[in-house]
């Protein structure tokens, strides 16, 4: 009898682990007002054929939106993450590289549902076939949801060993020329290509910008302006997942967790 009882203790005792966990999870990561995702394309056809994770559905992402205008948090630009209040809840949208996709997809969703998005546009790439116009970019940022921000002139990798010293600091300083000279508004962000970066590169961003993305993280937002995680959303997410990343971490990660061990 005794023998029986403990056995069926183990699962139990397991079970009251995990719920607890999930729980303390989620308290830990509620902590922080403040989710930074990062989109790439919006289109049904995925623009790198490749790669097709990069291109989220159109249906999916306007689901996407509708919830994070329901959700309570207020869609801020990149280039606000200094300002914002102590307990707030934020959310900074932001799409990387400047596909054409995120003036016809995307910004016809953004004035839909009134959520503001940040570009982080390669420069050489503007008006390029696929990429955003000079004329697409003054027309959103002039609507006041669209910001405009850095995502390099070159999208090269800018660890040094890769990268001149003089390279580099053009990268930085070109990009937020040419951005400032088209919307005619201040360009104060930058996204780090390829997360290939080192303290010297992150040093000379800080000469031109306050808010500097130097890869992707799970973790939440905890505002340091030389290195400000993201979290990706890909063409797999399900609307589920980002209802989940976005008000109970912890069980997604949990999810996520127990997906990976599985081999899922
Ligand atoms: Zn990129």
């Amino acid at each position: 009898m005794a023998r029986i009882r403990r056995r069926a203790l183990i699962p139990l005792l397991l079970l009251a682990a995990a719920v607890f966990g999930i729980i303390a999870l989620n308290v830990y990561y509620a902590g922080s007002g403040v989710i930074v995702y990062m989109y790439h394309s919006v289109r049904e056809e995925p623009v790198n054929a490749d790669d097709e994770e990069l291109s989220v559905r159109p249906e999916s992402f306007e689901e996407q939106l509708r919830f994070f205008a329901e959700s309570g948090r207020k869609t801020i630009f990149a280039s606000e993450l200094p300002k914002v209040q102590k307990g707030g809840k934020y959310l900074a949208l932001t799409f990387d590289d400047g596909y054409e996709d995120n003036y016809t997809e995307v910004f016809p969703l953004l004035k839909k549902y009134g959520c503001k998005a940040t570009i982080f546009m390669i420069t050489s790439l503007i008006g390029k076939e696929g990429y955003l116009s000079a004329e697409q970019i003054r027309e959103m940022t002039a609507s006041g949801l669209v910001s405009v921000q850095s995502h390099t002139v070159s999208h090269e990798p800018l660890a040094l060993g890769d990268k001149e010293f003089e390279d580099v600091d053009g990268e930085f300083r070109n990009s937020k020329i040419v951005l400032q000279t088209i919307s005619g508004k201040r360009v104060n962000a930058v996204a780090v290509p390829n997360g290939s970066y080192d303290p010297v590169v992150l040093d000379i961003a800080q000469g031109y910008y306050d808010v500097i993305f130097s890869g992707t993280s799970f973790k939440l937002y905890d505002y340091n302006p030389l290195d400000v995680p993201r979290i990706g959303i890909y063409r797999r997410h399900t609307l589920w997942e980002v209802k989940a990343l976005t008000e109970q971490r912890g069980t997604y990660m949990a999810v996520r967790t127990l997906q990976k061990l599985i081999g899922k």
